[in-house]
């Protein structure tokens, strides 16, 4: 249990994996496992693939699985020729209220600029969508020793102008760039020292009140095994999971950590 207010949040980022069908199973699979055994006091939160969400959402829905839906990426825009693109209101919709932004993998492969998210993050908040806004430093910035500075500017760029009516309007993800789908991980004391400085810089833009109710994950490499380390950090209240997320039972296994 957190020796704070904020409930534990265990989110899972399917990336592009598990076609309709799929996804439709792996979300049944998961809520069998979470219901077989429940835990409470843990936000569980699942983001599939976008064509995936509305199969997803049914799950939730018909089979009352205990988890919340997200999306992996939005646009800013409310409607009209953006090809390709999902708007916010399309998401809620479908159900979720959740989503992803700024992720390493938009930002890298995508372009996805601290501008953008922060113009996501406004048009989500606005549609009561709650952001999972992701940061993190590549290896270079953490073998120069600036991964702390570089990562509070990111945030600090990400969150421009981005109001929020309480602290459970918002999730930040640190996600070390070098240990996301590599198997390797940061210790939990990397972990605590980055996440305890977005702290620090979230009470910079919001003050106290909101930013101690704005939970911050760890994502890189967290599994069932690991996922208790970073538990026990005092700024870290969860983990944004990529591969373990795409078996039910280990996902599973996670959040019942998370609820110990
Ligand atoms: C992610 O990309 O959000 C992630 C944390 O991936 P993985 O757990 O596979 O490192």
């Amino acid at each position: 249990m957190p020796n704070n207010n904020r409930t534990r949040m265990i989110a899972g980022n399917w990336k592009m994996n598990e076609t309709y069908s799929e996804g439709v199973k792996l979300a049944q699979d998961l809520s069998n496992e979470l219901k077989a055994n429940p835990v409470d006091g843990v936000d569980v939160v699942v983001c599939p693939p976008a064509i995936d969400i509305k199969g997803v959402s049914g799950v939730i829905e018909f089979d009352h699985a205990p988890f919340a839906l997200g999306a992996q990426n939005c646009y800013w825009e409310e409607s009209g020729a953006y090809t390709g693109e999902t708007a916010p209101n399309m998401l809620v919709d479908a159900g979720c209220t959740y989503c992803i932004i700024g992720h390493s993998e938009r930002r890298g492969y995508f372009g996805e600029t601290d501008e953008d998210v922060s113009k996501k993050a406004k048009a989500l908040i606005a549609h009561d969508i709650v952001p999972i806004l992701c940061c993190g430093e590549s290896l270079e910035v953490r073998e120069a020793g600036t991964h702390v500075s570089f990562v509070v500017a990111q945030i600090k760029a990400a969150l421009s102008g981005v109001e929020i009516a309480d602290g459970s309007k918002l999730v930040i993800a640190y996600e070390p760039i070098w240990a996301i789908g590599t198997g390797k991980t940061a210790t939990a004391d990397d972990a605590q020292e980055v996440c305890g400085a977005i702290r620090g810089a979230l009470n910079d833009i919001y003050g106290a009140d909101k930013a101690d109710a704005i939970r911050v994950l760890y994502g890189g490499s967290a599994k069932p095994g690991n996922v208790a380390g970073f538990l026990s950090q005092p700024d870290v209240d969860g983990a944004l999971v990529g591969g373990a997320s795409l078996k039910a039972p280990d996902f599973a296994a996670m959040v019942e950590k998370a609820g110990e």
